[in-house]
């Protein structure tokens, strides 16, 4: 392709491997990686975790110093885009500038969802997105403290974890019946709340918030139900909306994101998404849909990259993330919502693996509990939709990497 200038919007985990993947593909024109942010583009997950936890020690940018100049990846930070001119190929940034571009991604990401009711209590609340998020996070997450989250998705949860590691007293309140359930069956749901009540939370599920109050320099939630639970401050986690202003002004087709296709191509010759902002179609079905993971944000920058340069997408694998609590490690690939799911091991006493299978018997999803070693085998079973004898499954005297040989 003959491109002299591509700019990525969105210095995030998708901008920052797309950026990247144009170099290793030989790409050797104009690189212009535009964040909003002031920090240099970092991982999001240890947010949560390491950077609570062992603030001194924890590392989380996504390359080394030297990189973006060594790469001649022009790195403009503290800059937002803030308009897109599709048909001129121009985005406009905050500092007057005008940059044309060849091709432009946008790759930018996804913001909290907010909740007014908490919001408008001002002081002490909080929520965790950024790396700024999460060191106003610090004096909050400390011995004695009484802390308040609302959410038990998957921040609430390493939020609940890294708290109690920390000595704070943890009260979780969950709208839904139970947590984490957009991404988990309630199998290992159930289980996951059993470790974070045994650790001391306070967790309170199918439980919506009436209420919310600042009373004598404490914070007062109340609950539909009556209860009320008073903390130090309150954190909240209920979700991420994609970031789609620029896309939706300048009439991209957005519907809950930034729509794609396969090779990341949005419905603009020349503008292409990738990431949290992004809503990819699926062949099969023809729906779109939106992914939040860490390997999303990757996959779809390494194709959008690709696609770019005229290269076909790699091969795709199964939909994998993780999260790390209670001092477990629990991997997620596949399909979350499978029906019927086979225990190798238990979940109270891991290693355990959990496979999922479809009505057809097929293996579509699996979550290893402290036992990742098993993921890569998983995820090429789950790429041949393996049908395996449930014994077998259920047998961790099989040794899971042979059966994917079999399959292979
Ligand atoms: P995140 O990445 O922020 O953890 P998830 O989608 O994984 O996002 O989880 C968000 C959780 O917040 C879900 O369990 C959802 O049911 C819950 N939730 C959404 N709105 C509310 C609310 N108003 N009060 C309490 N919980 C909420």
């Amino acid at each position: 392709m003959k491109v002299s200038t591509i700019v990525i919007v969105g210095a995030g985990q998708a901008g920052a491997l797309a950026a990247a993947e144009l170099r290793q593909q030989g790409y050797a024109g104009r690189v212009v990686l535009i964040g909003e942010e002031a920090h240099a583009p970092y991982e999001r997950p240890p947010l949560s975790k390491d950077v609570l936890l062992q603030p001194q020690t924890a590392r989380c940018a996504i390359h080394g110093e030297g990189f973006y100049a060594e790469q001649n990846i022009e790195l403009k930070l503290g800059m937002a885009a803030t308009a897109l001119d599709a048909q001129a190929r121009t985005i406009a940034l905050a500092d007057g500038e005008t940059l044309a571009f060849d091709a432009l991604l946008l790759a930018t990401g996804a913001r909290v969802r907010r909740l007014p009711m908490l919001d408008a209590l001002g002081e002490n609340v909080h929520t965790l997105r950024t790396l700024d998020d999460a060191q106003r996070l610090l004096p909050v997450l400390q011995a004695g403290k009484r802390v308040l989250l609302v959410g038990a998705g998957v921040i609430g949860l390493e939020l609940a974890s890294s708290a109690v590691d920390l000595g704070a007293q943890v009260t979780v309140v969950e709208q839904a019946s139970r947590a984490m359930a957009r991404c988990a069956p309630p199998l290992l749901t159930d289980h996951l709340c059993n470790v974070h009540r045994a650790r001391g939370v306070a967790l309170h599920l199918g439980a919506p918030l009436a209420a919310a109050a600042r009373e004598n320099g404490e914070i007062v939630l109340t609950l539909e139900n009556g209860t009320r639970l008073a903390g130090d401050a309150v954190i909240y986690g209920i979700g991420v909306e994609p970031e789609t202003t620029l896309a939706q002004a300048a009439g991209l087709h957005v519907d809950n994101g930034i729509v794609i296709d396969a090779q990341c191509r949005t419905s603009h010759a020349h503008i292409y998404a990738a990431g949290d902002a992004a809503s990819e179609r699926i062949e099969a079905s023809g729906h779109h849909r939106r992914r939040e993971t860490w390997e999303n944000a990757n996959r779809q920058a390494q194709t959008a990259a690709r696609t770019m340069l005229g290269l076909a997408p790699e091969a795709r694998e199964a939909d994998w993330f993780w999260t790390d609590q209670c001092g477990l490690n629990i991997q997620f690939a596949g399909d979350m919502a499978a029906p019927e799911w086979i225990a190798r091991g238990t979940l109270d006493a891991p290693p355990c693996v959990l496979f999922g299978l479809d009505d057809d018997g097929a293996l579509v999803g699996a979550i290893t509990v402290n036992q990742g070693r098993d993921m890569r085998s998983a995820k090429a079973l789950i790429g041949k939709r393996a049908r395996i004898a449930r014994e077998t499954l259920a047998d961790p005297a099989q040794n899971l990497r042979n059966l994917a040989r079999e399959f292979a």
